[in-house]
């Protein structure tokens, strides 16, 4: 598609004349078996894509590649907590993926059977995944450093017939151990899974369980020539289970099919990121989220890329870590979280300028409201477009974007651009269910089905739980909820307003937290913000504004507070209004979040109100939690 093509007409396309937009798309995808029809939607809201095709989604990550590119880097492990960093080719890749496939094959898994993969960010998760997926095996990663409480809920709900794992991950040279986790989960779990391979890193302890557990080098010697093929499926055969973050509630098993999604992510990566086959991607996030099954995996590798796997901090040795990967690895395509722009925000700008950036093309961000100060603070510092998109688990890839590859628009700072190609978004009135046109106006962002390919095909187990989460919760209107508040403007662009659920009304007035706290981050002084609404007898509701000061020095005690305080509402007055100033502010030196980086606002709002903070076990820190009632008391 040449770059000079109106977005427009290419969007247009995609929903007008939907089965030929994508049939186009479904080129950059090898079929062992041609489908017969792009999209059946003859029973909404199930989707199902390129039905009568089969195709494996390892043979297009990894043996496709092996004709033209064998001797290219494929995976490029790094971990600046074992000072362990090697690269495998296309051609290792492909024989590690066999080994691991062989012990699959050894152990009974078969096709349809599922392999729940709990494991540290290191080159063995990714041949785990890749190994399943070639076998026709459904993998489902769970974050490794969930401890066994989730990881049980998790074991119960997908019923592995195997379990990966390894004795241990690091962070920030502190060993996390994960077998005793792991042991309990599966004792706690009523569902028992046939066998555990155990990776040993040698960090932590290892007791196997006899008859149960098996060691990953030993079998690995046994099968290191035992040629694996891959194992066609069909492109509605589901090749992965990846639960939601749990920001708002109990985590989603979010089902993914095998051809849709495979090609969604070879067409994102030439509409959307721009990586071209032999250049390296390095996406900073973990292979527990949906970015790092994405976008670490299964999008550079499918697009013929390199891939960085990353287990560490970005601040160590120092700070200049992630560019100094840039530069020796040539990478033309990053990708991170606002979550981790924050954190070198609080750093010298003069790290990410040591380092030659000349190959990066872009840095995408996404996974959480990018604040225009972080924008433009990064975009000063490393002198490259700052793309924010905008996605979800269960979409699998963006649904808002600026779709580069196609017509290179400009990036609006706090917009993650334009409703994608294949997703015809619309913003609803929550309460009449009516479509909302006018430009600035705020509605529920939804979507009319069929929804694209790539997209969740269902909640694994639970159809109805499907239809009645997503597709039912618009008044009146079969569409898919993502459950945020958007607004559009006259040309197009989306701004993301926060959850449905993170609405307050304070005296009548409603009010999305992410603006408030938008307004807030503006201040010079602040690094980030939580903002929640607090139960109130007067006004139903009042705002709480939770800071992370760039420079805490400056409310270290109670006057010093109470002057940035003022500030701060300050800025919100002048900003939005008075009716939008906090009640208070109060400062912290870190803030609640999911492992994945999300503020996890409902946890801080039921400490304000005195209330149980419910499911705590996708928090990264429970001191966070601690700092916000210290500053309540
Ligand atoms: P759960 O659904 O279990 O509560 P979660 O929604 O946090 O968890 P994810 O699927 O990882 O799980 O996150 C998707 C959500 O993250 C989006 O619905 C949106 O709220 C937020 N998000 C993602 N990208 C952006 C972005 N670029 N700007 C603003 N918000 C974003
Ligand atoms: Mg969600």
């Amino acid at each position: 598609m040449p770059a000079s093509q109106n977005y427009e007409a290419f969007f247009r396309r995609s929903i007008d004349d939907r089965d030929a937009f994508w049939a186009e798309q479904a080129q950059g995808v090898d079929w062992h078996q041609p489908y017969d029809r792009v999209c059946n939607y003859d029973r909404p809201p199930f989707a199902r894509w390129f039905e009568g095709g089969q195709t494996n989604l390892c043979h297009n990550a990894v043996d496709r590649h092996l004709k033209d590119r064998a001797e290219q880097n494929a995976l490029i492990f790094v971990s600046t907590e074992t000072n362990v960093e090697k690269a495998y080719s296309f051609r290792e890749l492909h024989e590690e993926v066999q080994r691991f496939a062989a012990i699959y094959q050894a152990l009974g898994v078969k096709k349809g059977d599922r392999v729940l993969i709990y494991m540290p960010m290191i080159a063995e998760a990714c041949f785990a995944m890749l190994a399943a997926v070639r076998l026709g095996a459904v993998h489902t990663v769970v974050f490794g450093g969930f401890a066994s409480h989730a990881l049980a809920s998790r074991i119960d709900d997908a019923t592995p017939t195997v379990i990966v794992s390894a004795d241990a991950g690091m962070r920030g040279g502190k060993v996390v151990p994960y077998k005793h986790l792991l042991d309990e989960a599966i004792e706690l779990a009523a569902h028992k899974p046939a066998s555990v391979v155990m990776v040993n890193r040698g960090l932590a302890d290892l007791a196997p369980v006899a008859g149960r557990d098996v060691d990953y080098a030993t079998l690995r010697a046994q099968y290191l020539d035992t040629p694996v093929p891959c194992e066609w499926v069909d492109s509605t055969h589901p090749s992965y289970i990846l639960y939601t973050s749990g920001t708002t509630g109990k985590p989603k098993g979010v089902q993914r099919d095998t051809g849709g999604y495979c090609v969604a992510l070879a067409a994102s990566m030439k509409h959307i990121y721009q990586g071209e086959p032999g250049e390296t991607f390095f996406s900073t996030s973990d292979i527990g989220w949906v970015v790092g099954h994405s976008y670490i995996i299964y999008g550079p590798l499918i697009n013929g890329m390199a891939t960085i796997m990353y287990e560490g901090l970005p601040t160590r040795p120092d700070a200049g870590i992630w560019w100094s990967l840039v530069e020796k690895y040539k990478v033309s395509v990053m990708f991170s979280a606002p979550t981790a722009a924050r954190v070198l925000k609080k750093q010298d700008p003069a790290y990410l300028t040591k380092y030659d950036l000349s190959s990066l093309k872009a840095l995408f961000l996404a996974g959480e409201p990018l604040d225009e100060p972080t924008a433009t603070w990064m975009a000063d510092a490393i002198k490259k477009p700052i793309i924010d998109n905008y996605w979800q688990t269960e979409t699998g890839w963006p649904i808002m974007a600026i779709c580069n590859g196609v017509e290179p628009a400009p990036t609006r700072f706090g917009s993650p651009g334009k409703a994608v190609y294949g997703f015809d978004v619309r913003l609803i009135d929550e309460v009449t269910g009516e479509e909302i046109t006018e430009p600035g106006k705020k509605g529920v962002i939804a979507a009319e089905g069929p929804l694209p390919p790539g997209c969740l095909q269902t909640i694994w187990g639970d159809d109805a739980r499907y239809v009645k989460t997503y597709w039912s919760s618009i008044h009146g209107r079969t569409m898919y909820s993502t459950f945020d508040w958007g607004v559009k403007d006259a040309d197009g662009y989306f701004f993301i307003l926060g959850r449905t659920d993170d609405v307050i009304n304070v005296a009548g007035h409603r009010l999305g937290t992410r603006e408030i706290e938008e307004s807030i981050s503006s201040h010079a002084n602040v690094a980030e913000v939580a903002v929640v609404g607090m139960a109130d007898q007067l006004k139903g509701q009042v705002a709480v504004a939770f800071v992370v000061l760039k420079d805490a020095s400056r409310a270290v005690d109670a006057a010093s507070a109470r002057e940035q305080e003022l500030e701060i509402m300050k800025t919100v007055d002048e900003q939005l209004g008075a009716v939008a100033r906090p009640a208070m502010v109060r400062f912290v030196g870190t803030l609640p979040k999911t492992r994945s980086g999300k503020l996890l606002r409902r946890a801080i709002q039921a400490v304000c109100e005195g209330r149980d903070p419910g499911d705590l076990t996708t928090m990264d820190d429970p001191a966070a939690l601690q700092q916000i009632k210290d500053q309540l008391a």
